[in-house]
């Protein structure tokens, strides 16, 4: 049987600081490592919802070639939730990725990124010839590719262009999330890198501001209409934050609103919306009754602290559903 879905990117830990306003800069405790790395959060949220998914991805070794103590945090994660680690290969000459993470009162975040130079950084097309991971695309359900892990590098945006085209062939649906990170990638660059994405999506997952951003379009509306643009049965959802979603389709818009929860960590929203969301629709949900699920994942991962302890169960999302408030 094949996979759900499929996608790729940075694995990585992370090791945050305890508390707001304790900055990057000067000594003091941090948490962690936990297990990260926006594709690997998706792939999780998938499994715990009873997917079957797998991310491409590469880990940092020990001297002696087996997989150092981040990789092993964030493989023995994978597969305690059941992912399909096959695509996750350990790089002998590299260590795991690490973000390093500090909460500023505002609600910001400050990054300090272990990635370019680490394992994470080592993506390349060529990764798709090996057997085991050419296997995966063998009746794929669905293909999602994050514009976060395509603006990484040159040869991650080489792979993910092989991975568009090999799902292609396979008659895999496409998913696209923006992911919009402009440290990474200068938003007119994305504009032109993310276009070949855009246009083979079924399915968009954009925030309104990236949706905006992305089309130069005045209002949200205009830019979910231009990014629907005239692919039959496209759908695009533009994320909203606490206020849930809008779905759009060649019907029309459709408001589902969000859930009230406290928010604790943002980190992993977005990946556990497109979660909720893929696994709902690829099972034959409306794509309205889809994204009620995919506010649910997405309101429950900002719950909790850390990046994928927000990720719930379909017995945990379904229970949230049936006794949280949305905000109307
Ligand atoms: P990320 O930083 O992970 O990329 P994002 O910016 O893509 O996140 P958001 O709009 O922040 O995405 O959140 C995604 C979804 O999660 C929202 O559409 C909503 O359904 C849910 N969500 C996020 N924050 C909250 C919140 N404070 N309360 C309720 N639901 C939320
Ligand atoms: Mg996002």
């Amino acid at each position: 049987m094949g996979l759900h879905l499929l996608t790729f990117g940075e694995a990585l830990v992370e090791i945050m600081r305890p508390d707001v306003d304790m900055p990057l800069d000067q000594p003091g405790t941090f948490t962690g490592p936990y297990p990260s790395g926006a594709p690997f959060i998706f792939a999780v949220q998938a499994a715990r919802l009873g997917a079957r998914v797998g991310a491409i991805g590469c880990v940092g070794a020990e001297i002696d070639g087996t997989p150092d103590g981040f990789a092993r945090c964030l493989l023995d994660q994978l597969r305690a939730d059941g992912v399909d680690t096959s695509a996750v290969l350990t790089l002998a000459q590299h260590t795991t990725g690490a973000a390093f993470v500090a909460y500023r009162k505002d609600g910001g975040r400050d990054f300090i990124f272990h990635l370019r130079h680490a394992a994470a950084g080592q993506l390349a097309p060529s990764m798709i010839d090996q057997p085991q991971i050419a296997a995966l695309f063998n009746g794929l359900e669905c293909l999602h590719l994050m514009g976060s892990s395509l603006s990484m590098h040159d040869d991650a945006l080489a792979l993910g262009t092989r991975m568009l085209e090999q799902a292609q062939a396979s008659g895999a649906k496409i998913s696209f999330d923006p992911n919009l990170r402009p440290q990474l990638m200068s938003l007119e660059r994305a504009k032109t890198v993310f276009a070949p994405f855009a246009a083979a999506a079924d399915v968009i997952l954009p925030t309104v501001e990236e949706a905006m951003l992305l089309t130069g379009a005045p209002t949200a509306d205009k830019a979910a209409v231009e990014l629907l643009g005239d692919k039959s049965g496209r759908i695009v959802i533009l994320k909203r934050g606490e206020h849930g979603c809008s779905v759009f389709s060649q019907t029309g818009r459709v408001d589902v609103p969000g859930f009230i929860v406290q928010e604790i960590d943002p980190t992993g929203a977005g990946d556990c919306f497109d979660a909720g969301f893929l696994t709902h629709w690829l099972r034959g949900d409306t794509p309205v009754e889809a994204a009620r699920w995919a506010n649910a994942c997405g309101a429950l991962a900002v719950t909790k602290r850390g990046p994928m302890e927000g990720a719930a169960t379909a017995a945990q999302v379904q229970t949230f559903i049936n006794v949280t408030q949305q905000r109307i």
